[in-house]
């Protein structure tokens, strides 16, 4: 199968899914996850129609940008960011996924103010409460949305969850996508201006399906566009 073909398949699902769901498949966002993937392949994925691109590694993307592979598409960051890395990503990501801390809120912030820019996040919320995970927990949210709220030059546009790992159908899940739902609709209430809850970004290629039956409206797909990722050696 070709990134093209695999594309298709997967808006296919997406729709179905909606349906399923009774929504509009136009609302939910198909990102492709294009870690270890080179720029030719992104493009492809790209050319394909998928409505963003979200990269991991910021040394990855920054090699990756400069060979244009993301001309064409919104670039998003969808990994772990390290506060050093910070500079690097704000500005040149039109979304940043996986906020886990106030401190990183703060960071975001200062280096958005020093490029003049008001910068686009989503919250991660550790939804299974997973040691090895980062992310708020679910009780944290409403502060941490305070917090985000006396940023000036940064916009709260919703919620990212990571779930556990998964068998094939994406139900073990569901419990997961249900809560966040939750979570989502309860802070939904606009309280800030700089915090406007749109997004919902969950949902990965075992569970994409299960997450937009739930309400997911950003799906982040890497595997099921792309094949199995082969990581480079010593890695
Ligand atoms: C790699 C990655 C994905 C995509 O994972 P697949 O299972 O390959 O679809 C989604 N979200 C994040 C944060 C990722 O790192």
């Amino acid at each position: 199968m070709t990134i093209a073909e695999n594309v298709a398949v997967v808006k296919n699902n997406i729709a179905a899914a909606a349906a399923r769901a009774g929504r509009d498949p136009g609302e939910i966002l198909l990102v492709a996850a294009s870690k270890t993937n080179g720029a030719e392949r992104v493009r492809e994925a790209i050319a394909a129609g998928v409505d963003a691109c979200g990269e991991n590694r910021v040394q990855e993307m920054l090699e990756k940008a400069a060979l244009g592979a993301y001309e064409g598409a919104p670039l998003h960051f969808i990994g772990h960011l390290q506060k050093n890395k910070v500079k690097h990503v704000v500005g040149l990501c039109s979304l940043i996924h996986g906020v886990d801390s106030i401190e990183l809120l703060r960071q975001i912030d200062r280096e958005a103010a020093k490029k003049g820019l008001v910068q686009d996040l989503l919250l991660e919320i550790n939804i299974a409460a997973e040691a090895s995970k980062s992310g708020f927990a679910p009780e944290e949210l409403p502060a941490a949305l305070a917090d985000a709220g006396e940023l000036k030059n940064l916009r709260v546009r919703g919620l990212m969850a990571i779930p556990p790992i998964c068998g094939p159908s994406g139900e073990e899940n569901r419990q997961y996508f249900v809560r966040m739902k939750q979570l989502f609709v309860d802070n939904c209430e606009k309280k800030y201006d700089n915090v406007r809850m749109d997004f919902m970004s969950m949902g990965m290629s075992g569970d994409y399906e299960t997450a937009i039956e739930c309400g997911a409206n950003m799906v982040r797909v890497g595997t099921a566009i792309f094949g199995a990722r082969v990581y480079p050696e010593n890695h």
